[in-house]
C-alpha cells in the first residue's frame, strides 16, 4: 500500500509567514527607497528543490513524504539554514523561514546566505528506523544541490544532532568520503561544534543581558514566561536561571501549560516532558492555557515555539517589557505595532536566535580547518558577535524611531543588497 502524505501550500490556519515577509521586505524598501526592481529579487527565492521520498515503514508499507528545500538568496556566500520535519510544514513556511535566514546570516554579519529545508511529516509518529530512512532518503534527494561550500543544513523545529548524524553520513558515502561540513548541528564525535548544543538560547540570553541593560531592568529579581519546551524553551528555562538568577514561572508545550510563582525548576520540566509527555504533568503547578503565558505579567516573555504566536488578538495584553523571540515568526506585522505602540521591547527572532546559526558558522569554520576551539572560546565569539548586532540594532530603532524589527531589516537588508549589486545582479 502506498500513502502521501501531503498538504495544501497554506496552513491550516490559514496563516501564510511568506506574505509577512513580503510585507516586510516593503516596509524596509520604503524606508531605503529601493528601487522596485531589487524589491523584487528580494521577494523572490533563487532556487526550490520539491521532492517525493517513498519509505518503508515499519509494517511493511511504503509511504511517500513530501520534502523541500529553499535556497532563498546566496548574495552573501553559500546557503545555510536548518530543515524541519514537522506535521504542518508548507512550502510557504519554508520559503519565509529561507528568507529569515538570510536576514539572520547578513544581520549578524556571517559570510553566508540563506536557505531552509523541511518534511511533512510528524516525527512523534516515527520510529527511530523510519526517521533514520527519511532522513537518510531526504539527503539522496537533495545531494546534488547542497555541500559545504554551497548550502549547509543544520537542525530546526524537530531535528536532532542524531539526525545531522544520519545525514552527514550518508551524504559522506554517496560522496566517497567523509564531507562533515555538509551539515552543522553534529554530534561532537564527527565535527560538532562544542556550545552548539545550547547556543540558539545562549544567543538570546546575550541579547537579552543587552536589553536589560539598555533599558535599566535588573535581571536578578526578574520572572520570565517561556512558551515552548523544545531545544530552545528548555535550555532558555536553564540558562536564564543559571546566567542571571532570573525565575522562569511558566512554561508550556502542545499540551498546555503551568504556572508556578515561585517559580519552575528547568530540569525537572524537562524530565516530566520526557517521562510523562508534557510539562503539563509537573506537581505544584497551576494549569494555563498557552494563550494565558502570553499575558502573563511577567519581565521577559519568551516565544520559543513556532510562528504565528503573537498576533493582533492577544498582543493587547502582553505585559511583559521584553519579548525576546527565540522561535522564528513568532509575532505578526499587526502584533509588532501594538506591542511597539505599548512600549514593548521586542528583540526579534533573526537577530534573537541567531546564536544557533553563528555557532553553526563556527562550526563550518573548524570543520574546514580542522582545528577545533573549546566551549569557552565558542561563547566567547558568539557573546561579542551577538552583542555588537543587538547593539547595532537598537542604536538604528533609536536613531529613526522605528520598532526593533525593523531597524535589524534595515541593516540586514542594506547589506544584502551592496553584495547583490557588487556582484552586478541588480
Ligand atoms: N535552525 C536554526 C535557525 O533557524 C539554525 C540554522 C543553522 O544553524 O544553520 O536559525
Amino acid at each position: 500500500m502506498v500513502q502521501t502524505i501531503r498538504r495544501n501550500a497554506k496552513a491550516t490556519n490559514n496563516y501564510n509567514p511568506f506574505e509577512t515577509v513580503k510585507k516586510q521586505i516593503d516596509n524596509c524598501a520604503e524606508i531605503l527607497k529601493l528601487d522596485p526592481q531589487i524589491t523584487a529579487v528580494l521577494k523572490s527565492p533563487q532556487r526550490e528543490l520539491h521532492m517525493s521520498l517513498p519509505i518503508h515503514m515499519d509494517d511493511g508499507s511504503v509511504k511517500v513524504f513530501q520534502g523541500f528545500r529553499v535556497q532563498y538568496n546566496d548574495a552573501r556566500g553559500a546557503t545555510k539554514g536548518g530543515i524541519r520535519f514537522h506535521p504542518e510544514e508548507t512550502i510557504d513556511t519554508v520559503r519565509a523561514l529561507a528568507a529569515w535566514m538570510t536576514w539572520k546570516c547578513s544581520l549578524l554579519d556571517l559570510p553566508l546566505g540563506g536557505g531552509k529545508g523541511g518534511i511533512i511529516c510528524n516525527p512523534k509518529e516515527l520510529s527511530q528506523g523510519e526517521l533514520e530512512r527519511l532522513s537518510r532518503a531526504y539527503i539522496r534527494s537533495v545531494y546534488p544541490f547542497i555541500g559545504p561550500e554551497k548550502d549547509v543544513p543544520a537542525p530546526d523545529v524537530y531535528t536532532t544532532p542524531q539526525i545531522m548524524a544520519w545525514m552527514a553520513d550518508e551524504y559522506s558515502v554517496i560522496a566517497g568520503k567523509p564531507q562533515f561540513g555538509v551539515i552543522t548541528g553534529k554530534p561532537l564525535c564527527i565535527g560538532g561544534s562544542p556550545g552548539r548544543g545550547d547556543a540558539t538560547a545562549r544567543g538570546g540570553m546575550f541579547t537579552i543581558r543587552e536589553a536589560a541593560n539598555a533599558l535599566g531592568i535588573n535581571l536578578a529579581n526578574a520572572t520570565v514566561a517561556i512558551q515552548g519546551y523544545g531545544n530552545a524553551g528548555y535550555y532558555a528555562a536553564r540558562l536564564v536561571k543559571e546566567m542571571f538568577g532570573c525565575k522562569v514561572v511558566a512554561t508550556c508545550d502542545s499540551k498546555g501549560g503551568v504556572y508556578n510563582k515561585n517559580g519552575i525548576d528547568p530540569k525537572k520540566a524537562l524530565d516530566c516532558k520526557a517521562e510523562t509527555g508534557s510539562v503539563c504533568n509537573l506537581d505544584n503547578v497551576e494549569l494555563i492555557s498557552n494563550g494565558e503565558i502570553l499575558s502573563l505579567d511577567v519581565d521577559i516573555l519568551i516565544p520559543a515555539a513556532m510562528e504565528n504566536a503573537i498576533t493582533e488578538k492577544n498582543a493587547p495584553s502582553v505585559k511583559a517589557k521584553i519579548v525576546a523571540e527565540l522561535a522564528n515568526g513568532p509575532t505578526t506585522l499587526e502584533a509588532d505595532d501594538i506591542l511597539f505602540d505599548n512600549g514593548v521591547h521586542i528583540i526579534p527572532d533573526f537577530l534573537c536566535n541567531a546564536g544557533g546559526v553563528t555557532v553553526s558558522y563556527f562550526e563550518m569554520v573548524q570543520n574546514s580547518y580542522m582545528y577545533y576551539w573549546d566551549e569557552a572560546e565558542v561563547y566567547e565569539k558568539l557573546d561579542k558577535r551577538i552583542s555588537e548586532a543587538y547593539r547595532a540594532v537598537l542604536a538604528t530603532s533609536r536613531k529613526y524611531n522605528i520598532n526593533m524589527r525593523l531597524a535589524a531589516y534595515i541593516l540586514a537588508i542594506t547589506r544584502v543588497v551592496e553584495a547583490m549589486k557588487a556582484r552586478g545582479w541588480v
